[in-house]
């Protein structure tokens, strides 16, 4: 099957990382974001990727600079999406902007695109509602960072025709990654597990259990977790985690998906996590 051209709206986190997997497979990529200062910052983002992946031979200069050619930015929506085969939508975690601008979407986008959002937790059905045709979105959910990240989670809901779903799958293996198919239900496979670890390990630190190191090393070493749900959460990002555990603890109603006051407070004080330059950690440096 033919690369699809794709568009993908928020450049932030996961946007600018989702663009430049889509580039590098080979597909002609729009990024866009509603943010004035996101577009050059995640420009600069995938540069810095691709002198990482020349640096480390996984791609020559030349690729380098067709792949880098690949990705345009697009200051508005409707010149982002059109005449794309695939949109992704990769903003805010928040269920009233992504209904919103899903319909924009829907609206500028050829009819026969494929829709996708790449939400940790929301319902699809939920999204989809939002839609004229709510048969045309899917889930897919990349991980942090998405170049290394090799699980995409397609996340199929009631109305999803089995061709819309293939075309999502197929799309993932195009990229190289290995997807799994999820039926509908808040936080999905991945968020619904792993997020409780982050919200237990946050009240063990605020109950004085142990260090934030010390229980980041206890999954790494015990468990053999390749990385600590604590230092996992710097990198997703406090206000997105804080977002998708609301999220789960209104929809799910269970009490281990209630946000400890430690990640209100940090999300109040603006330590975000990596991105900002402190979270559990400190990432000045
Ligand atoms: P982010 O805050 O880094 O980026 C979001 C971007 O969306 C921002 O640049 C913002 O300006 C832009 N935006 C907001 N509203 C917009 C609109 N109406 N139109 C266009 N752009 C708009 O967030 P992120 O971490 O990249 O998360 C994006 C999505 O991916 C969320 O749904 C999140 O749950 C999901 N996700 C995040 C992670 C992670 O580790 N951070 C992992 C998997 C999935």
């Amino acid at each position: 099957m033919s690369l699809p051209r794709v568009a993908v709206v928020g450049a932030g986190t996961m946007g600018h990382g989702i663009a430049y997997v889509a580039a590098l497979a080979g597909c002609e990529v729009a990024l866009h974001d509603s943010r004035a200062d996101a577009l050059p910052q995640a420009r600069a983002k995938i540069d810095e990727l691709l002198a990482g992946a020349v640096k480390r031979g996984k791609v020559t200069e030349e690729e380098s600079a067709r792949v880098a050619g690949r990705v345009h930015v697009e200051r508005l929506l409707d010149d982002a999406v059109k005449g794309t085969g695939l949109v992704i939508e990769a903003v805010v975690e928040d269920l009233a902007v992504k209904q919103r601008l899903l319909a924009a979407i829907e609206r500028a986008a050829p009819n026969d695109a494929l829709l996708a959002s790449n939400t940790s937790s929301f319902s699809i059905g939920q999204l989809a509602a939002a839609l004229e045709q709510p048969s045309r979105l899917v889930g897919m959910h990349f991980f942090n960072p998405v170049h290394v990240m090799k699980l995409v989670e397609v996340v199929t809901h009631g109305s999803n025709e089995p061709s819309v779903t293939d075309r999502a799958v197929t799309f993932v293996v195009q990229l190289g990654k290995e997807p799994i198919v999820v039926k509908d239900s808040p936080g999905f496979a991945s968020s619904r597990l792993g997020v409780v670890l982050g919200l237990e390990a946050m009240r063990m630190l605020e109950q004085g259990v142990a260090s934030a190191e010390d229980i980041d090393k206890a999954m790494e070493l015990g468990y053999n977790h390749p990385m600590g749900p604590l230092k996992l959460t710097d990198l997703v990002g406090l206000d997105v985690r804080l977002a998708i555990a609301e999220y789960l603890h209104a929809t799910l109603k269970l009490p281990h998906y209630e946000p400890p006051m430690i990640l209100r407070d940090k999300v109040k004080k603006g330590e975000l996590g990596k991105k900002t330059g402190k979270g559990f950690y400190s990432w000045s440096d």
